[in-house]
């Protein structure tokens, strides 16, 4: 886990999770640097807070230890990032010296997503308070100092599932090698130091601490999805698993997500959680949205409207994407009423008649291919539509090029 302290460094994080398998990112500003605060530095933030391999918020909290920066700009920017990482589903990596207190009250009793209070080296009380909450301590390279007695007492009294040892580097290196630079290896002594407290080899204690830090930053047991992803400068909104469909070329069959974002869905996300998203997403963070799922869309098509008025009236550009095959749940009305904030529509065709698409793409329903005919035809009076096809065994591209041309609409063909 690579967090981030100002919007630069949070980008250099993603970019390290992006081209390294293994490593994940966090997002956020250092209380420290909260004087660089400003509406464009939080935007940056947000959008990296978007990138795949960012699964967490951070670092964010309070430092009234520095006395450099206001706590009131702290507090204000600390809530931001909390907001952020509640809406997104995202873990919190919270930084705090000498403000351990403040940092619970702004905290609150339970802020929806798993906290880690990182690098702790504060009160007894507060780290008891923490646990309480069910938020998880992370202890560093001070765990292993001579006089750190008191610390290592609380260290072996807090529950052990919510312990995480991590490094800090390149500072705080553990002893017996303090005095170095500090690297991520030299985190072994630091375990060491948990596994005698909690009486028990390093592989053992080992195997806790990873466990708990997979609980911590919700890739096991069961991974965090992502509701909202960001790719080619476009928010793209994952609102749904279900389909109708059985397409051969789904890659739902074959694996969990793409561009480094996990999308499988383990149940339908809460329509309460997917209007806060749209409503926390800002024109200036992307030029687009597209509604889509690891399924299809307009299989919630209230909320799909809802969410799609509301991104629209924010000033997005908004864009379906869809199987076209909504005409099995809704009327020729409905569905000119669920398209009116959409600007442009995407339609998978990715055949050129009846026999082929029900080959290809399986559908549950008989009349799937005449719905789709009558689905393109409602959908280009009121949006700027387009038709996909994937290039796949079984699909002549040429039939399904000629088709595109003969209803006069563009087609783009996939790999
Ligand atoms: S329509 Fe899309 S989501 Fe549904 S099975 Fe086909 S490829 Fe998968």
């Amino acid at each position: 886990m690579v967090p981030g302290i100002s919007p630069d460094s949070s980008r250099k994080a993603a970019e390290l999770s992006g081209k390294y398998q293994g490593i994940f990112a966090a997002a956020g500003t250092h209380p420290n640097e909260a004087d660089l605060y400003s509406a464009d530095m939080f935007t940056d933030i947000a959008r990296t807070v978007l990138c795949p391999g960012v699964i967490a918020v951070g670092e964010t909290g309070l430092d009234f230890f520095h006395k450099r920066v206001s706590p009131l700009l702290q507090v204000e920017l600390f809530e931001k990032h909390i907001h952020l990482a509640e809406v997104f589903g995202l873990t919190l990596i919270v930084h705090s010296r000498d403000a351990e207190e403040n940092v619970l009250t702004v905290l609150g009793e339970n802020p929806g997503v798993p906290v880690i209070m990182h690098c702790y080296t504060g009160p007894d009380k507060v780290a008891q308070e923490a646990a309480d909450r069910g938020f998880f301590i992370g202890f560093a390279g001070p765990l292993t100092y001579r006089r750190n007695d008191r610390l290592r007492k609380l260290a072996g009294l807090l529950p052990k599932e919510q312990v995480l040892v991590e490094t800090d580097a390149p500072y705080l290196t553990p002893e017996p090698v303090r005095g170095e630079r500090n690297e991520p290896c030299y985190v072994i002594h630091t375990a060491g130091v948990l596994a005698n407290l909690w009486n028990m080899d390093i592989p053992s204690a080992s195997k806790i601490l990873l466990d708990n830090s997979l609980r911590a930053f919700q890739l096991a047991p069961v991974p965090r999805t992502d509701l909202v992803y960001m790719l080619y400068n476009r928010i793209y909104m994952n609102i749904t698993g279900r389909c109708t469909n059985h397409c051969r070329f789904c890659i739902r069959d074959r694996t969990d997500g793409i561009g480094g974002y996990y999308l499988k869905h383990h149940e339908e996300p809460s329509s309460r959680r997917l209007k806060d998203i749209v409503d926390t997403l800002q024109p200036e963070w992307a030029e687009e949205i597209v509604f889509c799922g690891y399924g299809e869309p307009t299989m919630r098509p209230e909320l799909l409207l809802a969410l799609a008025k509301t991104a629209s009236e924010k000033g997005f550009s908004v864009r379906l994407n869809t199987n076209g095959l909504c005409l099995e749940r809704l009327s020729s009305e409905e569905i000119l009423r669920l398209l009116e904030p959409f600007d442009d529509v995407s339609v998978s065709l990715n055949a050129s008649d009846m026999d082929e698409y029900n080959a290809i793409c399986i559908p549950e329903n008989d009349s799937a291919w005449d719905n789709l005919q009558k689905f393109i035809q409602i959908s280009r009076k009121i949006c700027r539509t387009r038709l996909t096809a994937v290039r796949y065994p079984g699909a002549d591209m040429k039939s399904v090029a000629a088709y595109a041309l003969k209803i006069n609409l563009p087609l783009r063909i996939r790999g």
